[in-house]
């Protein structure tokens, strides 16, 4: 498990990378219901930069839960650079999700801030080393298996799981030239709704620098007007009555 001290390193060794400015880690908590790591919003918006680990994350070589440690401090970065606030909540659920996964990947793979990657470099995904095609498309995967998981269930908790797999191959994709296409391809298979927004937020990541994202995000919650999707709604949906 690492120690504060050397989470702190590795803030250092982030902002000289990424150029991404943070503010050292004051605290971080252990435990082993976490997910592989989390920060709270409550935290940040207090300026308390608390970061929580799962304790099983040590089973994974150093270099991926560093990784972990990268995807974290692109969240505290987002959160703090993010300006409107009444839109925060659908920017870190999505935008900052995809920064954060994108950046990820880019220390995986040790390319820089820029490069691209091509579909056979090797990368380390769930206990094994495979080339990042592959890691792709477990990405898509999850995606697919997230969609009739929430078509079975309609449990809120599931629908957002499945964003949130969304988000991150957004991210990865970003390494590949003509990641869109790629992305694109990936999903021509998906149900409707889900095809017609990610083909949305695709898009717009592209050409717009994902200025639209959180809205369509948003979009996309609030449209399963069904019962179960109300706790969801509550959670991101205020932040767009503006
Ligand atoms: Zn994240």
């Amino acid at each position: 498990m690492f120690t504060l001290d050397e989470i702190n390193t590795e803030v250092d060794n982030y902002i000289k990378n990424t150029q991404k400015t943070i503010p050292y880690i004051q605290k971080v908590i252990y435990g082993t219901t976490y997910p592989s790591g989390l920060v709270r919003f409550s935290d940040l918006e207090k300026q308390e930069y608390k970061l929580y680990l799962n304790s099983d994350n040590d089973k994974h070589p150093i270099k991926y839960r560093k990784s972990i440690l990268w995807h974290e401090f692109t969240h505290i970065y987002d959160f703090i650079n993010c300006k409107d606030i009444s839109e925060r909540k659908y920017f870190m659920a999505s935008v900052s999700e995809i920064n954060a996964s994108e950046i990820q990947h880019r220390y995986l793979t040790d390319i820089g801030m820029s490069d691209y990657i091509t579909i056979r470099t090797p990368i380390y995904f769930e206990g094994q080393t495979i080339q990042y095609m592959r890691n792709l498309f477990f990405h898509f995967e999850m995606i697919k298996s997230g969609i009739a998981k929430y078509e079975e269930t309609k449990l809120p908790k599931h629908f957002e799981v499945t964003l949130n797999y969304a988000m991150y191959a957004c991210g990865a994709v970003k390494l590949l030239k003509g990641g869109n296409l790629y992305f694109l391809q990936s999903i021509k298979d998906i149900a409707e709704p889900y095809k017609t927004i990610l083909t949305k937020i695709i898009n717009d990541l592209y050409s717009n620098n994902g200025k639209h994202i959180p809205l369509l995000y948003c979009n996309l919650a609030t449209r399963q007007k069904i019962g179960n999707m109300k706790a969801f709604i509550d959670k991101y949906a205020t932040a767009t009555k503006k």
